[in-house]
């Protein structure tokens, strides 16, 4: 512990909710170099949904890296990149309908997002950009003016512009659609708010607390963006890729955004890739006018390739996740009615799923018992309120109960007030923030 003390920046933060040293990890489980073993129900924050190591994709990359393919090319033709292109029409985009052109950006969704504002403001020529309560969408300069929170925006140490903020659907209540002021605000040409190049919004807000919109406020606010001629853009950074069932967050919606937004779990494999989907006509870039080194690493290719043709040639795999994420809800209800008297609510959708604990300290002294309980959990919402349950999609059924049990067992010892943590000797940094 102590090199990452004496030498990695304060700015650190997982690294502190979990105080052991990771040496190991497959399928859903991870390991330190102390031989404890884990279950992981963070999953990279949302990077892992096929899990740690899956082996076919593991199988496809080393097979690559031994037949020394192309690692890095800049963003020039290789066969890894054609590959990723051609699955990804083939199994995503022809069978959904949706026509988009793909643009490889740096490889972390903050790059992926600023691309996805420039370009919306390139096309349209207007500035504003419409994001939303408790949105998070990166800390680079551009999408922190678009995340909400105000320990992130606080690092900027410059105003942040161009952005307005609007109510996420049940900002206001359950009873108040929240676009229908986006709608008067933009058609009232004395509301304040300048006609927006675009609107972009999580279908489930993951850093922001698990808030899940339902599918009427998404068509809802679709519509609005349609009627006034702006762009909408849905990042599905964290919501996509599988993660509430279906390969789009917003496939439920039945729309089909402008722009969207792709990163964290589209390697599948844990390497960074990220990318920005739109429709033809949006497509007006000058040559390298977008640019970075690292716009789609040829390894991540092979394993993003692999990914969608090992899980979503067919509805299987989301069959599969939705029907875990019906036995997730259910089991976070029980555990919610079986130790919450008023403490706790359960929130989200699939395999995106929380449980809203009012308080950050509850939240937080759950999450460090089920850690205790050999079960890596993180928390997130505007005070770390949120029992954030992230694991791999490819959990089996067995290690999702038994995971469920550990932080079942872990509420238990809180909320009756005999959690003996710290059980053992571990010492943490200074207190937990969600950070990513
Ligand atoms: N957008 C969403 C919805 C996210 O959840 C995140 C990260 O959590 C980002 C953007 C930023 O991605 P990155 O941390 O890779 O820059």
């Amino acid at each position: 512990m102590q090199i990452f003390r004496e030498l990695e920046s304060n700015v650190r933060s997982y690294s502190r909710a979990f105080p052991c040293v990771f040496n190991a990890a497959k399928g859903s489980h991870l390991s330190d170099q102390d031989g404890s073993e884990y279950l992981d129900f963070l999953a990279g924050a949302g990077t892992l949904n096929y899990g740690h190591n899956h082996p076919t994709l593991k199988t496809a990359l080393l097979d690559y890296v031994q037949a020394d393919g192309i690692v890095h090319g800049l963003d020039m033709h290789t066969q890894a990149k054609a590959g990723f292109l051609q699955s990804l029409r083939q199994y995503i985009l022809a069978p959904r309908g949706l026509d988009y052109k793909v643009q490889f950006t740096g490889p972390t969704g903050t790059n992926a997002v600023e691309a996805a504002m420039k370009l919306a403001r390139k096309v349209t020529g207007r500035e504003t950009i419409v994001a939303f309560t408790n949105g998070f969408h990166g800390v680079s300069m551009g999408a922190l003016a678009a995340t909400g929170n105000q320990h992130h925006r606080g690092a900027a140490g410059v105003t942040m512009g161009g952005v307005v903020r609007m109510p996420y659907d049940g900002y206001l209540g359950a009873e108040i659609d929240t676009t229908v002021f986006l709608d008067k605000a933009i058609a009232d040409g004395s509301s304040g708010v300048d006609r927006p190049a675009a609107v972009i919004v999580e279908t489930v807000q993951g850093e922001g607390g698990i808030n899940a919109c339902s599918t009427e406020w998404l068509r809802n606010l679709a519509d609005v963006c349609q009627k006034h001629g702006v762009l909408l853009i849905v990042d599905d950074i964290q919501a996509g890729c599988g993660r509430t069932g279906r390969f789009f967050s917003f496939e439920e919606a039945g729309i089909q955004p402008d722009i969207v937004t792709l990163s964290k779990s589209l390697s599948g494999y844990g390497l960074p890739l990220a990318v920005v989907l739109f429709k033809p006509e949006l497509d007006q870039w000058q040559p390298g006018e977008h640019n970075g080194t690292f716009r789609g690493h040829n390894l991540a290719f092979v394993t993003a390739k692999a990914a969608i043709d090992t899980f979503w040639q067919n509805t299987q795999f989301a069959q599969d996740v939705e029907r875990k994420g019906r036995r997730l809800s259910q089991r976070l209800d029980q555990m919610a009615t079986r130790w919450g008297r008023g403490q706790f609510d359960t929130k989200g959708r699939g395999m995106f799923q929380g449980i809203d604990c009012i308080t950050g300290a509850m939240a937080s002294a759950i999450a460090r018992a089920a850690f205790e309980e050999g079960v890596v959990i993180e928390t997130s919402g505007a005070d770390d309120q949120v029992l954030k349950f992230l694991c791999p999609l490819t959990i089996s059924d067995a290690e999702l109960e038994d995971g469920l049990n550990r932080v079942e067992a872990a509420m238990k010892r809180v909320t009756q007030g005999i959690s003996s943590w710290p059980q053992r000797e571990v010492h943490f940094d200074i207190a937990t923030t969600n950070q990513d």
